[in-house]
This record gives structure tokens, C-alpha cells and sequence, in this order.
């Protein structure tokens, strides 16, 4: 037999609406936030299956004045004694700030009213709060009590209460205000509420206006009817009860039927001034209002709420750990899913909201106006609950391609062309097939970084650009009408890492771009065509980048077949220098093309020797000349070989290579170069390193130079430096001795380094010396390999 009735109303009854003629709450909207009362320590801890410990109630306490509460509702001190020493605590320990009001709770008893009075002293403003049920069924059944009884019972001990403040506010100097809940007020008939609430201020009798207000709080104790019945008894009650303006109401929802906000809201309109509730809505049952909703939904409609929760994870941290209670995933603005969206489609919504916001808000701020929030499914900005953007957005299966391209543009900051975005889902698609699970963040940027071969070294591929210069060239083939050549042309001369090898490749084109390819087709048999090519700026001031993005497709014979083609490569590049970022974006895309397709070798003859790699050349050097090259400049050289034997179709004889050589770094030639080396001696200098002194000769002219360094190079070179504009130094040292007996001599191999004034790129290159003084070789060897850089001589 099923549980559930086929006829409910046999067992439930509904509730019973008010006859109101002339509702108003309808119609009404807020313009400002109520008085807020956290009963988390008090009706919130009662729920709990295991109450808070003392520590966990001050760290609580802490919290919700951090958050601005200034009633704070912090104990039932007659009913525990863990409770009234927590009282004490904060008393004597100044943990209540002038301006918060703390609110205790006692039954209408007069032993333990007594006892909450003992429980405060010495506080500077405390809220006493009274309770007594009212409705029919505690009258009746819980304790046969006569309406009279129960009206009695209420007054006399409201006179008590009274009494009581008057005393300890004389000799303890204390302020007091009384709150007084008619307990089960939803549950009772409107008029006894009314007939008690008014025999209790005509007791009380200091209800003033102002902060002399009684506080009549209307507990939906147990949550019976909708909300808009709630808003119909709080309205009715603030109707009628007399000196409506001596009179705070209070309402305290809970959330049986789940509307306790929808209930406090509407009540609020019905004329309540305050609300009693607990943060994320701990408490009795289904729990108290939530505060932390409440407030936020005024927040989210332009209100200030006078609560601050700019740092939400914080008030989840310590209301989670204090109550041992999780926060839903879902809750309203502190759930961890309610700022995610892991549909695709909400995804390219909230991507192209972002992009309309960003550029209104630029319009709004130039206009001086309001940069209102405006985002499909985001009623509330997470960065003003300390939230970042992260988790916005979230991929799982039903992501689509505009939510990985946000997540990439928030890490990367690329701003991926749409059919590049088509191309990089697929990727994530493929992952996320294989691994069945969430695609993190980390995934995707790492995704990115090896399909693109984007990010550093950890990324490279197998091409990658080391250096080049793009040379205009007059156009061989086009002229204008009158007869000169109307465009220029694009020479691409670089030097490439090929599988770790340098290259020195050249192409022509229009432009750099395809000069570029005309080189890879030319060396590497790398045959593509740019079918898309497009960039944007990063970041601004001095660190902007130029981000490109390449298109390429394989050449066909037939051009119309090429620009069809469905296969096709992306390639994204990233450089402060606008051509480097493009030409880095093909090859970017040409790693792609290649994978581990076999490239063709560098095609080097010296001599007889075919295909020869930089080894081979340091071989030659050692034969004809007796030169052991350091490792960077065995590659540095093979560079230099390259470049020159392109006209010679790679074919060099042994002869001109040691000439080359020679000419190149300096090596034993006629010629002395920039900067050469007169007469000089050595000094010390107390506590200082070797002081040298003496004569370079400059562009032709002695002069005559000081310099001190660490060492006797060093001082060398500081003593040049004194002569020239911008910086040098030394990257690379090292010498060996040459020839045999009294031939024997020292070879210097120098690799400086110079950085020109308001110069963008530091400029490197090696020189060689020899002398029988090995101190003279080292410095005549940085001697040449500054006449190499374009170094600017200071004016004599
Ligand atoms: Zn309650």
C-alpha cells in the first residue's frame, strides 16, 4: 500500500486567508534593507546535533561582526551553562563593539529571567527577549491555559523584565530594549496576538519612538502557508497595532515549506522594519531564513544591504566549520556551482557578454556614467564576493568551443579567431572523450601550449625561430606608369632550430609572412599556403605583445583546390615586435603540417665532403689553423658558413673556409677593426681589483683609457665602456695555447655582449686574439669582437 494519500485532504487541511479589503503589499517594492538580526548563536546553535564549542561560538561571533551585524542574538543563557558563560566571556573580555546590541533569549519564567539578567552585566546594550506561545494548540494541549492565563502570563512577566532593566540600568549603567515574540504568531488567531502584543507594551510601558521601540517579533515558528499569507498577517498586525511608530516589527521566518526568503521578502512589504535569520540558513528543521540570500537579493536590485560579504569563501570557511554543515553546491550566491556554467551554450553567452559589457563599460566610464552589470545568467558580479572568473566557466561534455576560447583568453589572453577556436575544441574534445572526466583549466592551457607549440621552451617544436632580418628589396616584375618599381619586396633571412640543428634559411615575398614560406619551401621542402592571417594587441604600455594567428593549407597544383582545402593548420605567435609575432604564428602552424614527417638535410659541402654539420667545420678549423672553438661558436660559425655559401648552392672549399673564418672573427688579418689595442700597464688600487691603463686606438684615433674590473679583462672592457654609449659585457671566455716552443702563443675566444642605448635587442658577437701575453690576447679578443657590434663611440 502506497505512503501517500491518493486524497491528501483527508489528512491536511489549508490554511485560511485573510479577508483583506485593501491589500497594499502587492504593490509595494523595497527602497531600503531592514534591520538585520543573526540568531545563528542562539536558534541556529539549538539546532545543532552537536553545538558549537565556546571557541566556535567566538570565532562565529567574531565573523558576523566583521560582517556588519549590529543585533547579534548570542545565547539562551538560562538554558545551558556553556551558553551563559559565553555571555560572560564577551562581556568581560570587550569582545562587543559600542555599537552592536546583543539580544539573549529567556522563556517568560521568572527564575530564569532573573537568571539572563545575571548572565549580562557590565554589557552597554543589551536586547532582552521574551517568548511565550500563543496559538490554540499550546493553549489547549501543551498548557491549558485560558486566553486570560495566557495574556497574564505574558504581562507579568514583561513587568518583571521591566522592573529588572530599570534596576541594573541604574546600577550598572546599561541601556536595555525589549523584544517580545508571541510565539507561534503564524499559528494564531490575529486578534489574540494583537490583544497580547498591546497588553504587553501598555506593561512595558517605555515604548518610545526611535530606539525606545518595542520590538514585537512574529515568528513563523513553524512555516504553515504561503508566503503571501505571511505578508497578509504582518501587514494586518502592523495595521492595527496601536502607536504603530513606539513599535519595531520583527519577523523571524522559517523555512518548512521552503519560502522562508520568499516569505520574508513579501512580510518585509507587508511593513516589517527587521528580520531574525541565520547565515545559509542554519537553524530548526528546515533552518531559518538565510541572511546571507536576503541580503545579497537587496544587493542584486541596487539596495545596500548594510552587510558586507566581499569575501563570501571566508564566511563559508567559518560558518561551515562552526556548524558542521556543508554549504549546498547550489545555495543561492555561495553554492561552488552558482557562478559555473558548464553548458556550451550558456558558455558562448556569458563570453559574449563579457565582450558587450567590457566595451560599454568603456563608453560609460568616457560618459561619466554608472557602469551598470548586465550578463546573461549572472544576476551578481563573483567578484564582489572575492570570487574570480575562474569559476565561471567549466568544461565538461556539453562545453562548447565559446567556453574553452573564454578560459583561453583569461589564461592566455588570446583571443582565438573563431574558426581556430572550431579547431582547438577538437583537441579538447578528444581529451575529454579519453580521460571522461572534467577538463580542468590546467588541462586546456596545456593543450594549448603543445598543439601550438606556444609558451616557452618546455613547448618548443621541432622549427623554431632563433633570429632574422627582413630587407626590403625593389620588385623584379611590377611597375608603375612611370616605369619604376612600384612595390617592394620582402626578403626573409633567418637562422631556424631545425630538430636542434640552426638553419640559415632565405625566401622572397609581399610580405614577411610569406617570404617566410618561400624559405621553407626553398630549404625544407615545406610546401603551405597562408589562407588566414589575423592579430590583436596584449596587454599595453610598455610590456604590449602582438598576438598573431596563421592559417595555413597544403599547395595544391591547383590554386582553387588549395584555398578549399578542409584539412588545415592553426599557428598562433606572441611578440613585443609585430613581424616576429607572425613569422613565430607559421611556424607555430608549420610544426603542425610537419609532425614527425623527415625533413631534408642541411646541404653543406667543404671540400669533398658532402653533408656536413657544424662538427665538420670545427674539424676543418683545427686542422688548418689549430683552433679548438668553444661549443657556442662552432654553431655561431656553422651560422656564418650557411649565410655564405647560399650563392654557392652550400658548396665551400677548405681554403675559404679558414678564410671566412679568419675574416670573420679577426683571426690573424691585416685588418685592425674598430677598436684595437696600444701600449697599456696594469695598476693595483687598495682594495680594489687590477686598475688598467693605457691605449686603445677608436675608429683611427689613440686615446688614451682607465678602466677597473675584477680582473685584468674586466678592467679592459670597463675601460672601453668608458668610451662608448650603452652597455657591454662579456658572455663567454675561454684561451688555449697555440704552436710549439718560442712560437708558442696565447688564443683568446671573447663572446660580448652590447645593449645600445633605448635599444629594444641586445646584440651578440665573438672575437678572437692572439698574443705571446696571454693578458693581451683576452683583451685584443674583445677588442675584435666589439668592432663586430655596432657599438656608438662616445664623442672624444
Ligand atoms: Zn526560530
Amino acid at each position: 500500500m502506497p505512503c501517500m494519500l491518493i486524497d491528501p485532504s483527508q489528512k491536511y487541511g489549508p490554511y485560511v486567508p485573510l479577508k483583506l479589503d485593501n491589500r497594499q503589499w502587492p504593490t509595494k517594492t523595497v527602497t531600503k534593507a531592514p534591520i538585520w538580526l543573526s540568531t545563528d548563536l542562539r536558534d541556529g546553535n539549538q539546532a545543532l546535533a552537536c553545538p558549537m564549542t565556546s571557541e566556535q561560538k567566538l570565532t562565529f561571533f567574531r565573523l558576523l561582526v566583521k560582517c556588519g551585524f549590529k543585533e547579534i542574538e548570542i545565547a539562551f543563557p538560562s538554558a545551558s551553562d556553556t551558553d551563559f558563560s559565553f555571555v560572560r566571556y564577551l562581556i568581560e573580555n570587550n569582545e562587543i563593539p559600542d555599537d552592536v546590541w546583543i539580544q539573549v533569549l529567556t522563556p517568560a519564567r521568572e527564575d530564569l529571567i532573573r537568571r539572563s539578567f545575571e548572565s549580562v552585566v557590565g554589557a552597554k546594550h543589551v536586547i532582552m527577549h521574551m517568548y511565550n506561545a500563543l496559538c490554540p494548540m499550546f493553549r489547549n494541549v501543551v498548557f491549558r491555559n485560558s486566553k486570560a492565563q495566557t495574556i497574564e502570563l505574558a504581562t507579568r512577566h514583561t513587568k518583571l523584565i521591566r522592573e529588572l532593566a530599570d534596576q541594573y540600568a541604574t546600577s550598572h549603567g546599561m541601556k536595555f530594549r525589549y523584544e517580545y515574540s508571541p510565539e507561534t504568531f503564524t499559528q494564531t488567531e490575529l486578534e489574540f496576538s494583537l490583544e497580547v502584543c498591546e497588553a504587553v507594551k501598555e506593561v512595558w510601558g517605555k515604548a518610545g519612538p526611535g530606539i525606545d521601540r518595542i520590538i514585537f517579533n512574529l515568528p513563523a515558528t513553524v512555516e504553515v502557508a504561503p508566503p503571501n499569507h505571511y505578508a497578509d498577517q504582518i501587514e494586518y498586525f502592523c495595521a492595527h497595532i496601536s502607536e504603530r511608530e513606539k513599535v519595531i516589527i520583527s519577523l523571524h521566518p522559517h523555512n518548512d515549506r521552503g519560502t522562508a526568503i520568499a516569505a520574508a521578502e513579501l512580510a518585509v512589504l507587508g511593513g516589517a522594519d527587521r528580520v531574525e535569520g541565520c547565515l545559509f540558513g542554519n537553524g530548526e528543521r528546515t533552518g531559518n531564513v538565510d541572511l546571507v540570500t536576503l541580503a545579497l537579493n537587496l544587493y542584486t536590485q541596487g539596495i545596500t544591504p548594510y552587510l558586507d560579504f566581499s569575501d563570501i569563501q571566508e564566511v563559508i570557511d567559518v560558518v561551515t566549520s562552526c556548524n558542521n554543515i556543508p554549504v549546498h553546491p547550489r545555495h543561492p550566491y555561495a553554492g561552488e556551482l552558482v557562478f559555473t556554467a558548464f553548458s556550451g551554450s550558456h558558455q558562448d553567452a556569458i563570453k559574449k557578454g563579457f565582450e558587450a559589457q567590457d566595451i560599454r563599460h568603456v563608453k560609460n566610464a568616457a560618459n561619466g556614467e554608472s557602469q551598470m552589470w548586465d550578463m546573461p545568467y549572472m544576476p551578481l558580479d563573483p567578484a564582489d564576493l572575492g570570487c574570480t572568473y575562474e569559476a565561471v566557466i567549466r568544461v565538461n561534455a556539453q562545453s562548447g568551443k565559446a567556453g574553452i576560447a573564454y578560459l583561453v583568453k583569461q589564461h592566455l589572453q588570446l583571443d582565438l579567431p573563431r574558426k581556430m577556436q572550431i579547431a582547438f575544441y577538437k583537441v579538447i574534445q578528444d581529451i575529454s572523450d579519453r580521460e571522461a572526466r572534467e577538463v580542468t583549466i590546467e588541462d586546456i592551457t596545456t593543450a594549448f601550449r603543445q598543439t601550438y607549440h606556444f609558451g616557452g621552451p618546455n613547448y618548443e617544436g621541432r622549427l623554431v625561430l632563433r633570429s632574422f632580418h627582413i630587407t626590403a628589396e625593389p620588385s623584379p616584375h611590377s611597375t608603375n606608369d612611370d616605369g619604376e618599381p612600384s612595390d617592394e619586396r620582402r626578403r626573409f633571412d633567418g637562422t631556424i632550430s631545425v630538430d636542434g640543428v640552426l638553419r640559415v634559411i632565405r625566401g622572397d615575398g609581399n610580405g614577411p609572412i610569406s617570404a617566410l614560406i618561400d624559405a621553407l619551401r626553398t630549404h625544407l621542402e615545406i610546401d603551405v599556403t597562408l589562407r588566414e592571417y589575423l592579430e590583436h594587441g596584449v596587454g599595453g604600455g610598455q610590456d604590449s605583445k602582438a598576438a598573431s594567428y596563421i592559417e595555413l593549407v597544403a599547395t595544391t597544383d591547383d590554386v582553387k583546390e588549395t584555398r578549399r582545402a578542409s584539412e588545415s593548420w592553426w599557428g598562433v605567435g606572441l611578440d613585443s615586435d609585430i613581424v616576429a609575432s607572425g613569422l613565430r604564428a607559421v611556424l607555430s602552424a608549420v610544426n603542425g603540417v610537419i609532425g614527425d614527417r623527415e625533413l631534408p638535410e642541411l646541404k653543406l659541402s667543404i671540400g669533398s665532403n658532402v653533408t656536413c654539420d657544424k662538427s665538420h667545420v670545427s674539424d676543418v678549423i683545427i686542422n688548418a689553423l689549430g683552433l679548438e672553438l668553444p661549443r657556442r661558436l662552432q654553431a655561431s660559425f656553422f651560422e656564418v658558413v650557411q649565410r655564405k655559401t647560399h650563392e654557392s648552392d652550400g658548396k665551400i672549399s677548405h681554403d675559404d673556409l679558414s678564410r671566412l673564418f679568419q675574416d670573420t672573427y679577426g683571426y690573424e688579418v691585416e685588418d685592425k677593426g674598430k677598436f684595437s689595442l696600444g701600449d697599456f700597464h696594469f695598476e693595483r688600487v687598495d682594495g680594489g681589483g687590477p686598475l688598467f691603463k693605457g691605449e686603445m686606438e677608436i675608429e683611427g684615433v689613440v686615446r688614451k683609457v682607465t678602466g677597473e674590473g675584477n680582473g685584468p679583462l674586466s678592467a679592459a672592457i670597463d675601460a672601453l665602456l668608458s668610451q662608448v654609449e650603452g652597455t657591454l659585457s662579456c658572455r663567454e671566455y675561454s684561451e688555449h695555447a697555440v704552436g710549439e716552443g718560442s712560437d708558442v702563443k696565447a688564443v683568446s675566444f671573447v663572446e660580448l655582449v652590447y645593449e645600445s642605448p633605448g635599444a629594444a635587442k641586445k646584440e651578440a658577437a665573438w672575437g678572437l686574439g692572439s698574443d705571446t701575453d696571454i693578458t693581451a690576447s683576452g683583451i685584443r679578443a674583445a677588442l675584435r669582437a666589439a668592432s663586430r657590434l655596432d657599438v656608438v663611440v662616445k664623442k672624444a
